[in-house]
C-alpha cells in the first residue's frame, strides 16, 4: 500500500510501533554494518516537535566516533571503489526496492521526528527510493570519458571514485535530502559518513540499516550521529575523508570551508535561500497564486526552494495579496499524522522561537501581518505555528533580507520589469527563482538576468533529476543532480600514450 493511503490512525499506530525502538535504548552509531553499543557515552534527548516529550536519546559523537567510522569508510573503499559498475547498481537498486518496501515506516518515523506533515514526507520517502534507482542506474557508465587525440598522442579521461567522503545534512526533510547526496556517492564507488542533523537523527539510522539488508558491504555506509561543532566539525578535519557534501546553513558553509582547509578538503554545498516568485501583471493568476502558496506553505516552509518573497506588479498587488491571503487562511494546520494536514509543527522550539520573532520583527519595521488560522486541538509543548502572510512590506524590510525558514510569505510590490529584477537580485542568496508571466520574451530575458542557479518560468519547483540542482552567491558551491553529482565524487584523469612519433628533447646535445 503506498504510504500516502493510510488514515490518521493507521500512522498512529504505526508511529507508535516503529518509534518504541528509539525510547528503549539509546541509539548508537552505525559502524562498520553494525549499530555501536552506547555504554557511557555522553548522549543528546531527541524530542517530539509534537508536544514536546522526549522520543529517545542518541549517541552524541566524538572526534574517537568519527575517526572509527572514517576508518572504516577508507577500509570499505579498496573493495567497494573496483565493485564493478552492474553489481553496484543492482545493490542500489534493491536499497531502493527496500526503501519502498519500507516507506511507510520511513514517513511515519520522518513525521515524529521534524513535524513534517506525511501528506509530503510520504512522497519524500519514495523520492529517496527514485533518487537510489537514478544514481544507481548511471554506475556502470560512469567512469566512462573523452577520447582527446592529437597528431602524436591519444588522450583518454576517466573518472574514478573520490575516496571515503563526508555528508552532512539538515533536519528538513533529512531523509529525502540524504539519500540525494548518498545514492550518488555510492554508485561512483565512493565510501560514506553521513553526520545527521542533531534534530531529526532517526531516518538516517533506518537508511543505513536498508544499505546493509540489501547487500551493501559494511562499512560503505556508516553514519555517525551528533552535535555539529564537534562530530560534524571532526568529520570536515579528518584526514581520511576526501571531500564533503554538506546542506545547510549558509554560515555554517563557511565554517565548514574554514575547517576543511588545512586537509584542501574538496566541498560541495547547498545552503540557504530567499528565493523570489514575481508575478507580472499578464500572468495566469490562478496557477501563480497557488504555485506561490504551495512553494512557501508546503514542508512547513522549512524549504531551501521556498518562495518566500512574492513580488507582484503594483496593479495588480492588491487582488495577489487578497487571493493568497484566503487560501493560506484555509491551509489545514495539524498533526503531522493526519494525512489532511498541511503545516505541521516546527522541528525545535529554538527554530520556532527563530520563525515566531519575525512577528514582531515585521510590525517593528511597519510590515502588516496576516496570520492563518492556528490549529486548536495542538497538544500543550509542541512548535506550533500558523502560516503568515507579510504584506506593506519593502525589499530593505529583515522580512525580505533573512531566511526565515518558516511558514511566512513577504509579499512585495514592484514597478516594471526592471525594478522587478532588481528587488529579485537584491539579496545575498542565489538559489532558486520563480517567473509568472505570458509575455514569452520577457520570461527569457527575466530568466536570464536573475541572479539564481534555478529559475522555474510558469512553474513551481517541479524537479527533474537529471537536471542540475544548487544556487549561486550565498546559495551554494557546485551543483547536484544528472552527471553533476558524479563531477564532484570521482577524480577525472587523463591518460596520454604516445604513438611514438613525437620527438622527445635529449638534452645532453648542446
Ligand atoms: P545547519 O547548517 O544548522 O546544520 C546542518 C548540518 O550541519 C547539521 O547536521 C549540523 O549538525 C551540521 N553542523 C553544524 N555546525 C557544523 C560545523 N561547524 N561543522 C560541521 N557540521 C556542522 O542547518 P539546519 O538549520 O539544519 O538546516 C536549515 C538550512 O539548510 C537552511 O538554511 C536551508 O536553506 C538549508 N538547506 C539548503 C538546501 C539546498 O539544497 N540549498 C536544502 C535544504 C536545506
Amino acid at each position: 500500500m503506498a504510504a500516502s493511503s493510510h488514515t490518521f490512525s493507521e500512522n498512529t499506530e504505526a508511529a507508535t510501533q516503529h518509534l518504541a525502538r528509539f525510547a528503549h535504548a539509546p541509539l548508537g552509531h552505525f559502524i562498520n554494518g553494525s549499530t555501536t553499543a552506547v555504554p557511557d557515552q555522553a548522549t543528546f534527548a531527541n524530542n517530539s516537535p509534537i508536544d514536546g516529550s522526549e522520543l529517545g536519546v542518541v549517541a552524541a559523537g566524538t572526534p574517537a566516533d568519527i575517526d572509527n567510522a572514517a576508518s572504516a569508510a577508507d577500509e570499505a573503499f579498496a573493495q567497494w571503489s573496483t565493485t564493478p559498475g552492474v553489481k553496484r547498481k543492482s545493490i542500489l537498486h534493491d536499497v531502493a526496492d527496500l526503501i519502498e518496501e519500507r516507506a511507510h515506516q520511513i514517513s511515519v518515523t520522518e513525521c515524529v521526528d521534524t513535524g513534517q506533515t506525511m501528506r509530503f514526507m510520504s512522497a519524500a520517502a519514495l523520492r529517496g527510493a527514485a533518487n537510489f534507482r537514478f544514481f544507481a542506474d548511471q554506475a556502470p557508465s560512469l567512469g566512462d570519458g573523452q577520447s582527446l587525440p592529437t597528431a602524436d598522442h591519444i588522450n583518454f579521461t576517466t573518472r574514478q571514485p573520490l575516496g571515503p567522503v563526508g555528508v552532512i545534512t539538515p533536519w528538513n526533510t533529512p531523509f529525502m535530502l540524504s539519500t540525494w547526496k548518498i545514492a550518488p556517492a555510492l554508485a561512483a564507488g565512493c565510501t560514506v559518513v553521513h553526520k545527521p542533523a542533531e534534530w531529526s537523527p532517526y531516518t538516517a539510522h533506518l537508511l543505513a540499516e536498508i544499505a546493509v539488508e540489501a547487500g551493501l558491504p559494511p562499512g560503505v555506509l556508516n553514519v555517525v550521529h551528533g552535535l555539529g561543532e564537534e562530530a560534524g566539525k571532526a568529520l570536515t578535519e579528518h584526514r581520511l575523508i576526501k571531500a564533503i557534501a554538506f546542506v545547510g546553513e549558509s554560515a555554517t558553509g563557511s565554517m565548514i570551508q574554514a575547517q576543511g582547509a588545512p586537509t584542501l578538503k574538496r566541498v560541495h554545498f547547498e545552503l540557504g535561500g530567499k528565493n523570489p516568485v514575481i508575478v507580472f501583471d499578464d500572468a495566469d493568476l490562478d496557477r501563480a497564486v497557488d504555485a506561490a502558496t504551495f512553494m512557501i506553505y508546503s514542508l512547513n516552509g522549512e524549504r531551501c526552494t521556498s518562495s518566500s518573497r512574492l513580488l507582484i506588479h503594483q496593479s495588480i498587488y492588491d487582488e495577489v495579496v487578497k487571493r493568497v491571503a484566503e487560501k493560506m487562511a484555509a491551509i489545514p494546520v495539524g498533526h503531522p499524522l493526519d494525512p489532511s494536514a498541511v503545516i505541521g509543527p516546527l522541528i525545535h522550539p529554538n527554530h520556532h522561537a527563530k520563525v515566531s520573532s519575525y512577528l514582531d520583527t515585521a510590525r517593528a519595521e511597519g510590515a502588516e501581518v496576516l496570520e492563518g488560522t492556528p490549529w486548536t486541538e495542538a497538544p500543550e509543548g509542541g512548535n506550533w505555528v500558523t502560516p503568515v502572510l507579510f504584506t506593506g512590506a519593502d525589499n530593505s524590510m529583515t522580512i525580505a533580507r533573512e531566511e526565515i525558514f518558516g511558514p511566512a510569505l513577504t509579499a512585495i510590490p514592484f514597478a516594471d520589469e526592471a525594478d522587478a529584477l532588481a528587488i529579485a537580485n537584491d539579496t545575498e542568496y542565489g538559489l532558486a527563482a520563480y517567473v509568472w508571466t505570458a509575455d514569452v520574451g520577457r520570461a527569457h530575458r527575466v530568466a536570464r538576468d536573475l541572479e539564481a542557479g534555478m529559475v522555474w518560468v510558469n512553474s513551481q519547483n517541479v524537479r527533474h533529476l537529471p537536471a542540475p540542482f544548487g544556487g549561486s552567491k550565498r546559495s551554494g558551491i557546485g551543483r547536484d543532480g544528472g552527471d553533476w553529482s558524479f563531477d564532484f565524487y570521482t577524480e577525472t584523469k587523463n591518460v596520454a600514450i604516445a604513438f611514438d612519433t613525437h620527438n622527445v628533447p635529449d638534452l645532453s646535445v648542446g
